[in-house]
């Protein structure tokens, strides 16, 4: 089949398999060329597909020398219809790292259920006894409580006043205003109920049950904080609150957890395009000129440029440096005041005459189409490709 995209504002709903393959051997590639890194051997990466989980996999794989479980939630091929994105990622990643004699296996399924949990424990204790290291790194709109069955939805809204933000459309770069109206309390409690450390608790405690975590394990969530022209909308709104909780939850679990040396933490990461952060309205914008001026200073970096960094320099240096409030901050580059300040200089100006002069809008179009391995130079979209890839691992 000749596979184009097709979208519908940050919604892409088909996936190149060739161009998604293609994306994960360059992140291979990349991480191959670094120096190798004496950490983990046994990883559980829970929301390992796309964005920040699959960066983590890889680095941990083609780095560390890891035998990798990753867990997600995407959708197989069927018909006409192609997989998603993070379906053709991960049979890229298990080819990969099975040709680097490593091991690798995966579960779809929902992450937040107790079946899930109870089946990748079922594979750790199978396979690899007990794993040293857990990345927790779900992006979800959407959880069921496994006990309740209640059904959460996250929110992307201000807390206590409405908010005006800038935004911009990257398909027809047109740069517009819009004003969002506050979270009521019932909002703040789902988002916090899908986004916040509940489930990441309930994972580490159901790994510590069974038996499967190895005396000091390490593991670590990822969160955001960014500069202040965002906050109203991420790090003071709702998606915040649930930040905010996530960041508790990795002291509780440390805490909790000194019998056998748990350390929990979580990595500030940087902005970087991903199918979760394309939903949040400012932050297409803020990206677009954050790129253009990391660009310009030399300093930009992806999601694997961030996750080897994040274990060599940081997890496995013996130097986390970690922040005041115990976090692992990834951000470091982003926040630094040179950045910012011309980021807010820039931001200020921005309009629908200026936006491609000041920001990177056109690279944070193709970074988007690149998420379902489209737009790469390298990849013969006029050929016929099988769009019913298999995963090696998976049935
Ligand atoms: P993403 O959308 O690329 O990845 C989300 C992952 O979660 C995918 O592997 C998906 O399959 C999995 N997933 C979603 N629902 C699931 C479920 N019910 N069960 C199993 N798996 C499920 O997102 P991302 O941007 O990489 O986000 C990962 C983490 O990084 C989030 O905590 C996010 O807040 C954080 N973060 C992102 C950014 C950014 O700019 N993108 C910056 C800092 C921190």
């Amino acid at each position: 089949m000749i596979v184009t995209p097709k979208f519908r504002g940050f919604i892409c709903t088909t996936s190149h398999p060739a161009g998604c393959e293609y994306s994960v051997r360059q992140q291979v590639e990349y991480v191959k060329k670094q120096k190798r890194i004496s950490g983990a051997k046994k990883v559980l990466v829970i929301g390992a597909s796309t964005g920040y989980g699959l960066s983590s996999r890889i680095a941990a794989a083609f780095g560390c020398g890891a035998a990798t479980i990753g867990l997600f939630f995407e959708r197989q091929a069927s018909g006409n219809k192609t997989a998603s994105a993070g379906w053709y990622n991960s049979a890229a990643f298990e080819k990969f790292a099975r040709e680097e004699g490593l091991y690798a296996k995966s579960i779809n399924g929902d992450a937040f259920s107790n079946e899930i949990k109870e089946q990748t424990i079922e594979l750790i204790k199978k396979d690899l006894g007990k794993v040293d290291m857990v990345i927790y790194s779900i992006a979800s709109p959407r959880r069921i409580h496994p006990v309740t069955g209640e059904v959460f939805n996250s929110a992307l809204k201000p807390i206590g006043s409405p908010s005006t933000v800038k935004t911009v459309d990257f398909h027809t770069q047109q740069v517009s205003e819009s004003t969002i109206e506050p979270a009521d309390e019932e909002e703040i409690r789902q988002t916090v109920a899908v986004m916040g450390g509940e489930d990441w608790d309930m994972w580490m405690k159901a790994l510590k049950e069974a038996d499967v975590l190895e005396q000091g394990a390490v593991t670590i969530a990822y969160s955001y904080v960014g500069p202040e022209m965002t906050h109203a909308i991420y790090r003071k709104g709702t998606i915040g609150r649930a930040k905010d909780d996530l960041e508790a939850t990795a002291i509780k679990l440390t805490e909790n957890n000194k019998d056998m040396g748990l350390k929990a933490y979580v990595s500030i990461n940087k902005a970087v395009v991903t199918q979760a952060s394309a939903a949040i309205p400012v932050i297409s914008i803020y990206i677009s000129v954050l790129f253009k001026v990391m660009q310009d200073m030399n300093i930009h970096e992806g999601t694997i440029e961030q996750m080897y960094r994040m274990l060599n320099d940081r997890v496995y240096s013996g130097d986390m440096k970690l922040d005041e409030k115990g976090r692992i901050c990834m951000d470091d580059w982003e926040m630094r005041p040179e950045v910012q300040a011309e980021v807010a200089r820039l931001w200020a100006e921005a309009n629908n005459e200026n936006i491609r002069e000041i920001s990177d809008i056109e690279g944070y179009r193709k970074e988007f189409f690149r998420l379902f391995g489209f737009e790469f130079d390298e990849v013969d979209y006029s050929a016929d490709v099988d769009i019913d890839v298999k995963i090696a691992s998976i049935e």
